[in-house]
């Protein structure tokens, strides 16, 4: 679902056409331009040929049904998944794909070991959102919010990313707020200070998932050539240019990162007024286990005595294998 093909067809008509065709695509949701009875019939014909707003996917649901996975065959074969996440308080979530596989390989995400295929352009992150839209639609619902936390690093393929949530944005066209965006990044410090200089308020958070760079470094390797405290330092600057609360995502591996002592060094780094804290019960891949129910009761009570701000984030889909780090299909 291109919307430069959809400009390029349109760049001999009246100049409402655009405005015209953008509700139709993004408010509408319409999925074939037969439906777009509107527009002069030669126009629908055009478009059908050249601009297709077919998208070639299969969904997946879960059984507590508050999940639904989409494959989404891209036109050059590739594969991308995205999940719709559907909250108790009504709001329904999507997290995107922002690449086609992963280059940065962190031992419990099977993304990673997928290894790194290409970027995924903006249209391409738009229909994932798209898709969803048109299914909530069907259902009388709608999205409330877009998270890139699904396959790929967000900031390593920026362009596209933020071209994407400028597109879903435009108050003419699906018009969601840019509050209702997150980008979780495992650390891209170039990323961060970007973002920090955008005029757009959407909402980052890291993938922090340890609290020395020693561990850090063990399960992501990215660590390495982003070391914590620099990720920290720049994440200071964003909150000092953006007076935004930046989430740190915390997932809870069995015997790896979730004994009391790493609960103290996270206490150390994370008591600050805008810095909140998630913690994300893991979902087995096979090399890891995720922490009992107790653990994660007993590190995230050290936190809140320390005075961190600390939540818990309900796990979606582990069944259908939607659920953090669990995204990866096979090509
Ligand atoms: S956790 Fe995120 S950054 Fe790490 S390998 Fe998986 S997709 Fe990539």
């Amino acid at each position: 679902m291109e919307f430069s093909c959809i400009e390029k067809v349109l760049k001999n008509e009246p100049s409402f056409r655009l405005k015209q065709v953008k509700r139709l695509v993004f408010f509408d949701l319409i999925d074939n331009w037969d439906k777009a009875t509107t527009l002069p019939l030669s126009l629908r014909d055009k478009l059908n040929k050249e601009c297709s707003l077919e998208i070639d996917s299969k969904m997946f649901f879960s059984k507590d049904k508050k999940t639904i996975k989409a494959l989404i065959n891209l036109k050059d074969g590739l594969k991308i998944e995205s999940v719709l996440m559907k909250h108790i308080d009504k709001r329904n979530t999507i997290c995107v794909s922002s690449q086609v596989g992963c280059a940065l390989d962190c031992v419990f995400c099977l993304t990673g070991k997928m290894g790194f295929k290409r970027d995924l352009e903006a249209h391409e992150i738009v229909s994932q959102v798209m898709l969803f839209a048109r299914y909530l639609k069907s259902k009388k619902q709608r999205i409330t919010n877009v998270v890139f936390m699904g396959m790929g690093e967000p900031f390593l393929n920026y362009d596209n990313v933020i071209e994407s949530i400028k597109i879903l944005n435009d108050k003419q066209g699906f018009n969601l707020g840019a509050r209702s965006f997150s980008i979780s990044t495992a650390g891209i410090i170039d990323g961060i200070n970007r973002l920090a200089d955008e005029k757009l308020q959407i909402n980052l958070a890291i993938s922090l998932h340890a609290p020395d760079n020693k561990l850090r470094s063990k399960i992501m390797a990215i660590n390495k050539r982003y070391p914590l405290l620099k990720v920290l330092k720049s994440v200071d600057d964003y909150i000092l240019k953006t007076k935004r609360k930046v989430m740190f995502e915390y997932l809870m591996i069995h015997n790896v990162n979730d004994k009391d002592e790493h609960a103290e060094k996270l206490a150390r780094l994370m008591k600050k007024p805008l810095y909140f804290v998630n913690l994300i019960s893991y979902n087995p891949t096979g090399d890891f286990k995720s922490s009992s129910k107790q653990r994660i009761k007993k590190f995230r009570e050290i936190l809140e005595e320390k005075g961190v701000n600390v939540g818990q984030r309900y796990s979606f889909g582990q069944d259908i294998k939607a659920a953090c780090g669990q995204l990866a299909v096979k090509m």
